[in-house]
């Protein structure tokens, strides 16, 4: 059996990591998933995110003996945009934006790829996820055969998990500086956020 972590460098599995350490819990991987903006490599996370990366990065080794193994899809958020579909009801439409539910980019450049390093594994997986103890639907949505979830099993709340990633300098500067995480370029972000990235960082926004 094989524990594995996914973690976005978000509050929430940051938070989770330190929890799992802490109680001493089985943790073989730490896996993150980055998606690409285009064939530039240009990274999907913000700016300040990309920095605060590498330095959690280092705190998770220095503190916490941890390595995190980066996986990224071989297709950019760029190729699929532009890709023309082959099946479905709008056959030889681009893939274009994604829709607000079930977005193609989620589930094609970070569900997919994390699938299929875990297929890769031939032990059986159980997988660590985030998720606090003010997220009950997506709790009940988990298959609890194959995730934990620790910080809603330890009753840890959104507001807990910042806290404890502070204590550790682990906490993303986003909370401070921005209004969500997520990727730079996202359609779904709201108005306050794209104003954020207009001023921000004007050569990004002139990519979106
Ligand atoms: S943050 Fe937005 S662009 Fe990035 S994967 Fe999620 S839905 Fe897609």
């Amino acid at each position: 059996m094989k524990y594995i972590a996914s973690c976005s460098f978000g509050k929430d599995s940051l938070a989770m990591l330190i929890k799992i350490k802490e109680l001493g819990l089985p943790l073989d991987e730490v896996i993150y998933c980055d998606i690409r903006f285009d064939d530039t490599s240009l990274s999907g996370e913000t700016p300040e995110m990309a920095k605060f990366i590498p330095k959690a990065e280092k705190i998770l080794k220095e503190k916490f003996n941890i390595e995190v193994k980066r996986i990224t899809s071989k297709w950019t958020f760029k190729d699929h945009f532009y890709r023309v579909k082959q099946r479905g009801n709008r056959i030889g439409d681009n893939y274009g934006f994604p829709y607000v539910v079930g977005s193609w980019c989620n589930s094609r450049l970070k569900i997919e790829p994390i699938r299929d390093y875990l297929k890769s594994i031939k032990e059986p997986v159980i997988q660590y996820v985030g998720i606090a103890y003010d997220e009950p639907v997506r709790y009940e949505r988990l298959n609890h055969k194959t995730h934990i979830a620790p910080l809603y099993d330890l009753k840890i709340t959104e507001s807990e998990a910042m806290e404890l990633c502070r204590k550790y300098d682990l906490l993303s500067p986003i909370y401070e500086t921005s209004f969500r995480g997520g990727c730079w370029f996202c359609c779904k972000q709201s108005l306050k956020q794209l104003k954020w990235l207009y001023e921000k960082h004007p050569e990004l926004w002139k990519k979106t």
